[in-house]
C-alpha cells in the first residue's frame, strides 16, 4: 500500500500537524498576512488541538478560507478507547485516513504520564515474539499521523493527567521511518509544539545500525532505548531478525558512539521469553555484553500474543534471572506488568481488532 508522501496528504497540501512553525510562517507570509498568525495557527494546531478550521475562532472566516487552500487539517479518528482494570492505564485505537488501524497507550498515575506511540501500520522486522510484525508492514505513518496521536490524547487526558513523557515504542519500527518520525518528534518536542523535553522523548529501536549512527548527529538528542532481548548473536538472530543483518558487534558499535556523542545512557530493552533467554547461560552472555558499559537494562515479563508459542517466565524464574545480573555487577529495573487486560504491548490490540473482523 502506498503511503501519502512526505507531509503531502489528500489533494497535495501539506497538513497542518506536520508544520513546521517556520513553514507555517512561510505560507503566512506568501498569503501576505502578519507574521504573528503563524504562532496563532501553531497554537490552535498543537496546543488547542482543533480539529478543523473552523474552530480557530481568532482568524477571520476568509483567512481561514485562504488557508485551507493551502493546507488540510485531517485528524485520526478515535475508535477504541479502553481502561486497564489494574490501574490507569489506558489504551486507544485510532483509525487512519485510509481505513488502517494504529494504537497509543497512556500509561502512569497522575504526575508522571507517558504516552507510547505508534509510528507505522506494522512492521517488517518481524520479530518473533511481536504482536506488531506478525502480518509484516502495511505502510509507514506520515509526520502528520504519528504527532496527531499525542495531540489528541493529552486533550482527551486532559489537565487532570498531563502528558510529560513520550515513548516511540508503539506499533511499528520507527528508525525504519526516520525523516517521518524525526519531524513528528521535533514538533513534539518544539516549544510552539507540544513542549515536550527532548530528554522525555525516548526512541526504541530493534537496532537499525545505520540510524543509530544518523541519530547521533542529530541537533537533538532523544533518548535511546534498544531492543536487546538476547546476548548472543545465535539467540538473538532467532528471534530479532534484523540482528542477522547488524550482529551485535556492529550494534553496540553503534550504541557506544551514540553515548559517545550525545552523553545520553542507553537503556537495553530485554522482554524476558521463557526457556528462551532466561536461562543462565542468557544471564553470563548479558553481564559480558554490558559489564563495562555506562548504560541501563530493562527486564520486561513478556506480554503473551495469542498464537505464539512464547511463554512469560514466572516471577521466582524471573527474579533467579535478575538475581544472576545483579551479581554480575549489572544494574538493572524490572517492568511492571501493566495493562495486561487491554492488551497494552506493541500491536496487540490491533491485532485483536482484525482477528474479530
Ligand atoms: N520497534 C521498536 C519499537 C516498538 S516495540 C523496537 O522493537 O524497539 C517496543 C518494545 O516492546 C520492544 O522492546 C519490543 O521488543 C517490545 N515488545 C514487543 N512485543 C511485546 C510483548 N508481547 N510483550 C512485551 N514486550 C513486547
Ligand atoms: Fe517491529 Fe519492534 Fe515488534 Fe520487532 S518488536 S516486530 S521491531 S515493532
Amino acid at each position: 500500500m502506498q503511503a501519502p508522501t512526505s507531509r503531502t496528504a489528500a489533494r497535495g497540501k501539506p497538513d497542518l500537524r506536520s508544520l513546521t512553525l517556520p513553514e507555517i510562517s512561510r505560507i503566512v507570509a506568501e498569503m501576505n498576512e502578519p507574521a504573528y498568525r503563524a504562532g496563532q495557527i501553531a497554537s490552535w494546531v498543537y496546543k488547542k488541538a482543533v480539529g478543523s478550521f473552523e474552530e480557530m475562532t481568532n482568524l477571520s472566516r476568509s483567512f481561514r478560507a485562504e488557508l485551507s487552500d493551502r493546507a488540510c487539517l485531517n485528524p485520526l479518528t478515535i475508535v477504541q478507547q479502553s481502561k486497564s482494570r489494574h490501574g490507569p492505564t489506558m489504551k486507544y485505537l485510532f483509525e487512519l485516513g485510509d481505513g488502517q488501524k494504529v494504537e497509543t497507550v497512556l500509561i502512569g498515575g497522575s504526575r508522571r504520564n507517558t504516552l507510547c506511540i505508534s509510528t507505522q501500520v506494522g512492521c517488517a522486522i518481524g520479530c518473533r515474539f511481536c504482536a506488531s510484525g506478525l502480518e509484516g508492514l502495511a505502510r509507514n505513518m506520515t509526520s502528520a499521523e504519528i504527532v496527531d496521536q499525542v495531540v489528541q490524547v493529552r486533550k482527551l487526558a486532559g489537565d487532570d493527567r498531563p502528558i510529560n513523557n513520550i515513548v516511540v515504542m508503539g506499533m511499528g519500527e520507527p528508525l525504519a521511518n526516520y525523516s517521518q518520525v524525526l519531524r513528528a518528534v521535533r514538533i513534539i518536542n518544539a516549544d510552539w509544539g507540544l513542549g515536550i523535553g527532548a530528554r522525555r522523548i525516548t526512541l526504541s529501536t530493534s537496532g537499525l545500525v545505520p540510524k543509530i549512527y544518523q541519530l547521533a548527529d542529530e541537533k537533538i538528542q532523544f533518548e535511546l532505548s534498544v531492543s536487546l532481548h538476547a546476548a548472543d548473536d545465535r539467540t538473538r538472530s532467532e528471534i530479532v531478525p534484523i540482528n542477522r543483518r547488524y550482529p551485535l558487534k556492529q550494534l553496540m558499535k553503534a550504541c557506544r558512539h551514540y553515548t559517545g556523542v550525545t552523553d545520553r545512557i542507553i537503556t537495553y530493552e530485554y522482554v524476558l521469553l521463557k526457556g528462551v533467554n532466561d536461562r543462565f547461560q542468557d544471564a553470563e552472555h548479558l553481564v559480558r555484553l554490558l559489564k563495562k558499559d555506562k548504560c541501563k537494562l530493562n527486564l520486561i515479563p513478556y506480554n503473551p500474543v495469542r498464537g505464539l508459542p512464547y511463554e512469560t517466565p514466572d516471577e521466582y524464574r524471573r527474579t533467579v534471572f535478575a538475581d544472576a545480573l545483579r551479581a554480575g555487577g549489572l544494574h538493572l529495573t524490572m517492568r511492571r506488568e501493566r495493562g495486561r487486560d487491554i492488551d497494552a504491548a506493541c500491536g496487540q490490540l490491533r491485532l485483536a481488532e482484525s482477528r474479530k473482523a
